[in-house]
């Protein structure tokens, strides 16, 4: 069992298979400034260049210990392939969507020709073939992808999205299988390019924009047959107190989700999902990876690990500004914990 390495680990502890000890990583946004410093690879450059992308993603390997690599460091390139305009940030702010293609209406839904080789997606697919390479199948490299509801808000904008759930059925429900469907076909060619895992986060599900109800009926079906149609493992991310919505997370297919600590009793819900998926998390990223001390993120970690954490993993994306040293805390914890 100690001879696992990190990719057979990682995979054995998603799928709730026995480990010799629980993974560490991040499946969340995971690039810093102190490692674009170090690397040369920087944002935003390193949202658009294969090469600086994967060199990034290795360096939080390399460097802070986290025991995978995680690729790319937003989650608009597939918004934007599709017809988003995208506000490419900064050295230490996420790209975000400025512009929706579909804001007017659906009328002229239609699928971009060729729609892997727009964009940033033809250099996501490239860095997921280094990194493939570079990692040698010791390590596992994760995709990170925006999640079909957030991608259909996206498309539509939040506010559109919001009023179309509740006034205009046709409108909404065409929206979100338009971006169930992108969504399918950008996680498999993910996959194809050398991705072991994808991680989705899908923030528009969170309680505090979606209700429960709707979760369980308009935005779990489409997740479920997301999940259905990939070929690799993966994870689901919602942002907030999803407590609420945990045992509908775990019936959308996904091997693994990732929650915050805001899901205040994460022993419970171990509990509720026992048997379906297991559960990534919850060290906070604002509160302890980002302001907290080594000690604060050590104690934070030790509390998720007893809790029965299946991987260990920020709550939620890690804020830019984080230190190597408290990734590294993370880490160490872990460590600790076993010995
Ligand atoms: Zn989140």
């Amino acid at each position: 069992m100690s001879d696992l390495n990190m990719k057979e680990r990682f995979l054995k502890a998603l799928k709730g298979e026995e480990v010799d000890k629980v993974p560490v990583l991040s499946v969340t946004q995971t690039a810093i400034v102190e490692l674009m410093d170090k690397t040369g690879a920087a944002w935003p450059a390193a949202h658009s260049d294969a090469k600086l992308m994967a060199e990034l993603a290795y360096a939080s390997y390399e460097v802070c210990g986290l025991e995978g690599v995680r690729a790319p460091y937003c989650l608009t390139v597939l918004a934007q392939a599709m017809g988003c305009e995208v506000n490419m940030g900064t050295k230490n702010r996420q790209p975000s969507v400025t512009g929706h293609p579909y804001q007017d209406g659906i009328a002229n839904l239609k699928m971009p020709d060729n729609l892997l080789s727009q964009g940033r997606i033809p250099a996501v697919l490239e860095a997921m073939k280094i990194l493939k390479e570079k990692t040698d199948g010791k390590v596992p490299v994760i995709a990170g992808m925006e999640g079909p509801i957030t991608l259909a808000s996206d498309l539509c904008g939040v506010k559109k999205f919001m009023k179309w759930s509740i006034k205009d059925k046709a409108s909404y429900n065409a929206i979100l299988d338009f971006a169930t469907e992108a969504c399918i076909t950008y996680a498999n060619a993910l996959a194809d390019a050398g991705a072991d895992v994808i991680s989705v986060p899908d923030p528009v599900c969170s309680p505090d924009l979606m209700s429960p109800d709707a979760f369980k009926a308009d935005l779990k079906p489409r997740l479920q047959k997301f999940a259905a149609a990939v070929k690799v493992p993966m994870i689901l991310h919602i942002c907030g107190d999803v407590t609420a919505i945990i045992p509908d997370m775990a019936d959308c297919g996904f091997v693994s989700i990732s929650i915050e600590e805001k899901v205040k009793d994460l022993a419970g819900a171990k509990a509720k999902v026992a048997g379906k998926v297991t559960i990534c998390g919850n060290v906070s990223s604002p509160f302890s990876l980002l302001q907290g001390t080594p000690e604060k993120v050590k104690e934070d970690a030790k509390k998720a690990l007893e809790a029965g954490v299946d991987v260990l993993a920020p709550g939620c994306g890690i804020a830019p500004d984080t230190k190597i040293s408290n990734l590294q805390a993370m880490v160490e914890a872990r460590n600790e914990f076993y010995k």
